[in-house]
């Protein structure tokens, strides 16, 4: 839908006239983003930069300059005018990339502003462009040796007023990944899940360490199940102390090796 400024007073009409659901869908992407951007950025060695894998394609410096000229395009359809940004340096284009998608979030936020394209445009133009580059980005960070865990997006908190470097960890990290694993088929990780819904639920009795030191839950089955703290891929800082222990006694964890052995509840 376009919006179209009119009546007696136009300023006012405009400014105070809502925003559409496509706008907000579209603020939304640009904070998907700015989430996966970061996702990608966040953590990598100095080097990552100009990690360059062939002759003629892009450094993530250059990609990430390449992001800025795209979401600046896209606000071209609403401002008019070219948008030519500079080199700059790799620290300096992560801030110009964030305060390029501020600017086109508030753009789209501004009811008063009409495109010269749909909304549809945006979206299958720039704005996937843009995260194609993202995953560009992603892909380069596991050929430079410095891979990204995985996530279920579905649960990220992704918000639409956030599209700054400050992006929020990971809200449903996939607890079985692993750097140098290989990548699972899809749909592996719901079987997994389900294994896991199915298993019996077990108290904790007690904990131990095995011969690598990782700790191991006892439950009350009899059997064991691992409870690492092995950041950032697992994260359970409380199992490293006495207290954080404790307070995990007598808490269940469903035990699947109770439904191999054909036991029940
Ligand atoms: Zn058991």
């Amino acid at each position: 839908m376009r919006l179209v400024c009119g009546g007696p007073r136009p300023t006012r009409v405009c400014r105070t006239r809502s925003v559409t659901e496509t706008r907000q869908l579209l603020r939304h992407f640009l904070s998907a983003l700015a989430y996966r951007t970061q996702k990608a950025l966040r953590g990598a060695p100095e080097s990552f930069a100009d990690f360059r894998v062939g002759p003629t394609s892009r450094t993530p410096h250059e990609l990430l300059w390449h992001m800025t000229g795209v979401i600046g395009y896209a606000r071209t359809m609403l401002r008019g005018g070219t948008f030519t940004p500079p080199r700059v340096s790799f620290a300096e284009e992560i801030v110009r990339f964030h305060d390029t998608l501020a600017a086109l979030s508030a753009d789209f936020a501004d009811g008063s502003l009409a495109a010269r394209i749909s909304d549809e445009q945006f979206l299958h133009g720039p704005l996937s462009d843009a995260m194609t580059h993202a995953g560009q980005l992603a892909m380069l960070r596991r050929l430079a040796g410095s891979p990204v865990a995985s996530e279920d997006f579905i649960y990220a908190d992704i918000r639409p007023d956030n599209v700054s470097a400050d992006q929020p960890a990971p809200a449903a990290a996939d607890g079985w990944w692993r750097p140098d694993d290989p990548p699972r088929p899809p749909g592996a990780h719901l079987l997994h899940q389900r294994e896991q819904e199915d298993a019996i639920p077990r108290r904790i009795v007690g904990f131990h360490t095995d011969e690598e030191g990782h700790w191991v839950a006892d439950l009350e089955c009899g059997h064991g199940q691992h409870v690492r703290h092995d950041p950032p891929w697992q994260n359970r800082p409380w199992v490293i102390t006495p207290e954080g222990r404790a307070r995990f006694l007598g808490t269940e964890l469903r035990c699947r090796k109770c439904v191999n052995e054909g036991r029940r509840a």
